[in-house]
């Protein structure tokens, strides 16, 4: 006999609220069950004919999510074309733009029932989201670290959200995971480390800041009760995202020690050596080391291989935070000004960065990378018919990381580094560097600047002296300028209470004409703000 199922649905509503022919709901709740004695009544093989035309009508309704062919070709041809036009001016555009009311017209076509045209959405997302704010693709953006957004990355994630393959499993996806692993494996190995070396690719650095300390904490077997005594140490450079991880990694309670800068800004290593060892002197459980290659402020790379010595003699884990600063292992100067990174425990590395990927493409590679898999590895029921990874290098994304549906992030860069191969990445880093430190002697000669020193990458951090008046003052009215005027950004910082202006040489279509080109302009700034002011 058959049972009567009894489902019933809250609804939020409380008006009367159709449920497409297999009930109503007049209130708070939908009874399911109010069709099913007619459904009994009938042939039970025979579909009624309400269901019938009632599923013709879904079905008709729901074919609009697949286009035909032929609009699937217009829709490509718009996006392209628009596109196109994006790219083919991009030299033009601001780099920054002060719209009043920034994206204010999206308002005005608010989500609805009925569609809108192409290019209406086209030209909706160009005017308010395009135009306004920085323009992270053009090679005039200077400032904080610039991003990428190299155009075969744009194809890999068209054709990884096409074909929408499941890269967190093996079971699922075995390809797109061998892809990732082998895109991580190439970072793992150009930043030094050896074949036990694993990674996650995440959504950007913060994440990956965040599985490095898990990762540190649980290879540490730490339990809230140990945190009190295990201090972690930063420096006053550390990446905020390094702060936000710990909290979200619930190691708040650890002693924090900011260990002193040393005159180039990296942390001083005799100073970690001493604190680490009056902590130990102390009783207490040192466990985790936070160095920075290439600090957002300075671009500074803390030195890493006194940083590691003091490390492994003292069993500390050393993550090294290389969001911005990682990438520059591929490059031989790079090399040089990251020896001893492959001495670390983890690093964070942000293709999205110094690998010119559009944002999203963050990565932690681990050396041992057992302890990646051991942190995050975890079994659920419904996932019995997957079989279980080996130990060694069979895990998949999901037993690495915190997610499990997730971006297919290995495309992106697996494209790009097959279709143009390694060298012109190589290239455009050693290129950044150079443009940093010519930047630097072009700024260094010219009279009243003061200039931040030279560049361990591609920041360089300077200020304009004004021969009267707060200098404080001056700069940020000269950065204002700047960014008002919009054919370059940059962006500033304050060291030691000084406001400094800072450029960032790393989007991919920087060259020499454009860092030229900005130092004509920040020329012709300071000229105008000294018209005003001819004291200065
Ligand atoms: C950019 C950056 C981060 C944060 O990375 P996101 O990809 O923005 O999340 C962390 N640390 C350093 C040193 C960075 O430069």
């Amino acid at each position: 006999m058959l049972r009567r199922p009894a489902a019933s649905v809250h609804i939020r509503d409380e008006k009367r609220v159709d449920i497409g022919g297999i009930g109503h709901c007049d209130g708070g709740s939908v009874d399911l069950s109010c069709r099913w004695d007619s459904f009994r009544q009938r042939d039970k093989n025979q579909m009624s004919d309400s269901m019938q035309q009632k599923l013709a009508d879904l079905e008709a309704a729901s074919r609009l999510l697949e286009p035909a062919s032929n609009q699937r070709s217009q829709l490509t041809d718009s996006a392209t074309e628009h596109a196109e036009e994006f790219l083919s001016t991009l030299e033009d555009r601001a780099a920054y733009d002060a719209s009043e009311e920034p994206g204010a017209a999206l308002d005005g076509s608010p989500i609805a029932e009925d569609p809108i045209a192409v290019d209406q959405a086209l030209a909706l997302f160009s005017e308010s989201v395009v135009r306004p704010g920085i323009a992270p693709a053009s090679p005039k953006h200077f400032g904080y670290v610039p991003g990428g957004g190299i155009y075969h990355s744009a194809i890999a994630d068209y054709l990884a959200a096409v074909s929408n393959k499941y890269a967190g499993a093996y079971f699922a996806g075995p390809g797109a995971v061998r892809m990732e692993r082998m895109v991580v494996k190439w970072m793992a190995q150009f930043l030094g480390y050896p074949e036990t070396a694993a990674g996650d690719l995440t959504s950007g650095g913060s994440i990956a800041n965040l599985l490095a300390i898990i990762t540190a904490r649980e290879s540490a077997e730490l339990k809230a009760r140990h945190f009190e005594n295990s201090p972690i140490y930063i420096t006053a450079h550390t990446h905020h995202s390094v702060m936000k991880a710990m909290m979200c990694a619930g190691v708040r309670e650890c002693p924090v020690r900011e260990i002193v800068l040393d005159q180039q800004m990296r942390m001083d290593a005799e100073a970690l050596e001493s604190m680490i060892a009056a902590d130990l002197a102390a009783g207490l459980n040192p466990w985790l080391i936070i160095a920075t290659a290439g600090s957002t402020d300075v671009g500074a790379v803390d030195p890493l291989p006194e940083i590691a010595d003091i490390a492994a003699e003292n069993g500390v884990w050393l993550h090294v935070d290389g969001a911005y600063g990682a990438p520059f292992a591929l490059c031989a100067s790079g090399k040089a000004a990251l020896a001893g990174i492959e001495r670390a425990d983890s690093i964070t590395i942000d293709p999205h960065k110094g690998l010119f990927l559009p944002y999203g493409s963050g990565a932690l590679v681990v050396r041992e990378g057992a302890k990646l898999r051991n942190a995050f590895r975890f079994d659920a029921h419904y996932m019995q018919d997957m079989p279980a990874p080996a130990d060694t290098d069979d895990a998949s994304a999901m037993d690495m990381s915190l997610e499990l549906s997730r971006h297919y992030r290995g495309l992106r860069l697996w494209l790009p580094l097959q279709l143009v191969g390694v060298k012109p990445f190589r290239a455009a880093l050693e290129e950044k560097m150079l443009l940093a430190r010519h930047f630097h002697a072009r700024v260094s000669e010219i009279d009243g600047f003061e200039v931040g020193m030279a560049p361990d990458l591609s920041i360089v951090t300077f200020r304009y002296l004004p021969k009267a008046g707060d200098p404080n003052d001056f700069n940020k009215k000269l950065v204002n300028a700047i960014q008002d005027d919009g054919e370059c950004f940059i962006s500033s910082t304050r060291i030691d209470d000084k406001f400094m202006l800072r450029l960032a040489v790393l989007c991919f279509r920087s060259h020499r004409e454009h860092v030229d080109r900005f130092v004509d302009i920040l020329l012709r700034e300071i000229g105008r703000l000294r018209e005003r002011s001819p004291f200065c």
